[in-house]
């Protein structure tokens, strides 16, 4: 049969542990019958990042700025037990964090939503996805304990020598002290990307900060929102027919709650985090959260959210059966094959992404699931199934749609 053909390569990052097990498994199964696949291969397992030195990682994100569209497996963060584990020459990096620096990228969570796993939340029909500003703010805080009476004040000196000195509290016993920062240059890019990932799937914007209390640090992120929307994006939004917003993050949490989703969530760093988790958990499972990371120049990395499940791992390595869902890492490879297909004008591309999709999802709607959905479903006759037989039984439905 003839097999689907590529224009331009797709930066293919392997990675970890068990994740990297059904990374091969998808591409055997689901991908290599269909399509000659064009990739440019980079293994970002953490051997291979030991071995040149993280370089490898680097040349990933370059090439994703090369080409423009990625997909990744997850990968291991070096801990100090994963340095003994591996016997790293150093505590690596983690590769996200890597990649994320060279694209300056922000990073889009959403749900796989099935009909048979309802949201905790009645209201929810749609997905929700939450873009996280992946900069500063307490992630990259100075902290300081005091200990006794003294005076606090938050000094900035220019370059030219100016200095500018505000008290931020004068203590009369113990207590503690936080200071935060963020760069007009983020934040633009993190709007720009915002807008960019709202065209490009045609949902609503929303942002969140809480700019009644932090008056001048919140307030110029909504401000660096607004006047990028107003010289860059309106008329483009207009066209599309979605719209951006702003408000308070009180007010967004109390509008979210009673939507339908289908709509983009912009948040701060930390907003981001702890939103992000809520929404995964009240759609389900983070087994079922896609991730992409979209510059603001236009490249996109796609990966799941999950990490690369080491529990199940260790129980394959010692010979016993897994049944880990690969559902994130499906919709990465075909989030990713669709993209380059929409950039080449390859149209057959497009298809198998969306089919790739679809048969994917009619699996876990009739009743074929792996043990983590089990519980969650509402489907009284369920077949719980094993990693490989669960893609093997999209592959089946697959066959069909083609
Ligand atoms: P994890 O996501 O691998 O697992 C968290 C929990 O969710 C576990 O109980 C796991 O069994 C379950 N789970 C996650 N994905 C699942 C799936 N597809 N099917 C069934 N169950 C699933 O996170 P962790 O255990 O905190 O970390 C494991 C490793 O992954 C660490 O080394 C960490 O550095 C790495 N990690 C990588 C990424 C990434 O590459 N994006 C993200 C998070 C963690």
């Amino acid at each position: 049969p003839n097999k689907i053909q590529m224009k331009t390569p797709l930066v293919e990052m392997d990675g970890d542990e068990m994740t990297r097990i059904i990374w091969k498994e998808i591409k055997d199964i689901l991908l290599l019958p269909y399509i000659d696949l064009n990739t440019e291969y980079y293994d970002l397992g953490l051997e291979k990042r030991d071995e040149t030195n993280d370089q490898i990682t680097i040349d990933s994100a370059l090439a994703t700025k090369k080409y423009g569209v990625a997909v990744k497996c997850a990968t291991i963060t070096p801990n100090a037990q994963r340095v003994t584990e591996y016997n790293l020459k150093q505590m690596w990096k983690s590769p996200n964090g890597t990649i994320r620096a060279l694209l300056d990228g922000t990073v889009f969570r959403a749900p796989i939503t099935v009909d048979s796993i309802k949201p905790f939340v009645k209201s929810w029909k749609k997905p929700i996805t939450i873009a996280r500003h992946a900069y500063g703010d307490v992630y990259r805080n100075v902290e300081y304990k005091v200990e006794g009476k003294g005076k606090a004040e938050l000094v900035f000196t220019s370059e030219s020598g100016e200095v500018s000195r505000h008290t931020i509290f004068d203590f009369d016993g113990p207590g503690v002290i936080q200071g935060v920062h963020n760069l007009d240059k983020s934040i633009a890019s993190f709007a720009r990307s915002c807008f960019n990932y709202a065209l490009d799937t045609k949902q609503e914007l929303w942002f969140s900060t809480k700019d009644t209390i932090s008056k001048i640090y919140d307030h110029r992120f909504k401000d660096i929102f607004d006047e990028i929307f107003e010289n860059e994006y309106k008329s483009k939004f207009e066209e599309a027919g979605i719209s951006y917003f702003y408000t308070l993050i009180d007010d967004v949490v109390a509008r979210i709650i009673r939507s339908e989703g289908g709509v983009i969530w912009a948040c701060k760093n930390y907003d981001g985090d702890v939103m992000s988790d809520m929404v995964a958990s009240a759609f389900g499972s983070l087994a079922m959260m896609t991730s992409v990371l979209v510059s603001p120049d236009g490249n996109f990395e796609y990966e799941a959210a999950h990490g690369t499940v080491t529990r199940h791992y260790y129980k394959h390595l010692k010979g016993e059966e897994t049944s880990t869902n690969s559902m994130a890492t499906i919709f990465a490879w075909s989030g990713a094959l669709r993209k380059r297909g929409e950039l080449d004008g390859t149209a057959e591309l497009v298809d198998f992404a969306n089919k790739l999709e679809k048969a994917s999802i009619q699996t876990i709607e009739e009743g074929v699931m792996t043990k983590d959905l089990a519980s969650l479903s509402e489907i009284k006759d369920i077949k719980v199934v094993n990693t490989v037989d669960f893609l093997k039984e999209i592959a089946a439905r697959l066959e069909k749609m083609l």
